[in-house]
């Protein structure tokens, strides 16, 4: 579970996320969207302590990650990310990128490595892509090894970031059916989207930011449906 509240975030002068108030259940998935710089990445990675914050409290799995704090082990193992850019290592193969922070940080034996890898692979299927390098596929399957090589140290939340949006038009349905996939196995999932019919499909709550605020939180049915603020209808009308 992932609890934030009351937190608040400052680049220097520039206040850039107000007085968050999240609550994610073990098992929930979340959809969140909102506006060019309305703070969405940013709250994403404050999650994964990948940015400080300065007010407020974030918990996950019950474990505070302490403000100012950049890097918290306990938090960053349970907690895995997926961005829009797909950070893959090029001059390694799928298999090896898959197994590297296994191998390195998590000291796990090479053929155990592989076993998990390979499983995970087959999850998003694409094992027989085990020995290639990232340049040699697809941007849909580069992101499905993204995934996989997340999955694979075994994360109580996954938290992603625009997934789709790097990806040509024919790739994203292959990526959101991964997606979707782990929401059917419970993961817990924090989605930076604004793919509006997957939100609809897997979704629990759609968040709506606008200039570093939760401004409206609903179900899906009710967020597209009837959405109670001025500001979620006039988004809605842009990307719907
Ligand atoms: P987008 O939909 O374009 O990805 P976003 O909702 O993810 O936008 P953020 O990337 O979180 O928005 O940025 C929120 C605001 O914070 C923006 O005004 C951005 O310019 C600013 N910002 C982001 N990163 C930094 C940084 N490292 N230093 C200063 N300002 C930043
Ligand atoms: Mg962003």
């Amino acid at each position: 579970s992932v609890e934030i509240e009351k937190m608040s975030k400052w680049f220097g002068d520039f206040q850039v996320l107000s007085d968050i108030d999240l609550s994610v259940k073990q098992g929930e998935r979340i959809v969140v969207c909102g506006p060019s710089g309305s703070g969405k990445s940013t709250m994403i990675r404050c999650i994964n302590g990948l940015e400080a914050f300065q007010n407020g409290k974030i918990t996950v799995n019950g474990v505070e990650l302490a403000q100012k704090s950049r890097v918290l082990e306990a938090v960053r193992k349970n907690v895995g990310m997926v961005f829009q850019q797909f950070n893959l290592f090029p001059h390694l193969t799928v298999l090896q990128n898959c197994t590297l922070a296994l191998t390195w940080v998590h000291k796990t034996p090479r053929a155990e490595a592989e076993r998990i890898a390979r499983r995970y692979l087959e999850k998003v299927r694409i094992p027989e892509q085990a020995g290639k390098y990232p340049g040699q596929l697809s941007g849909g399957q580069q992101q499905r090894v993204a995934i996989a090589r997340s999955l694979c140290l075994r994360p109580s939340v996954m938290l992603f970031d625009e997934p789709t949006s790097s990806l040509d038009p024919e790739m994203v349905k292959e990526v959101l059916d991964t997606m979707a996939d782990l929401a059917q196995d419970g993961m817990t999932i924090i989605c930076v989207t604004h793919e509006m019919g997957f939100a609809r499909r897997i979704a629990d709550r759609v968040i709506f930011m606008d200039q570093g605020r939760i401004i409206e939180e609903a179900p899906p049915s009710i967020f597209f449906e009837n959405p109670r603020e001025a500001r979620t209808r006039r988004f809605l009308e842009q990307v719907l």
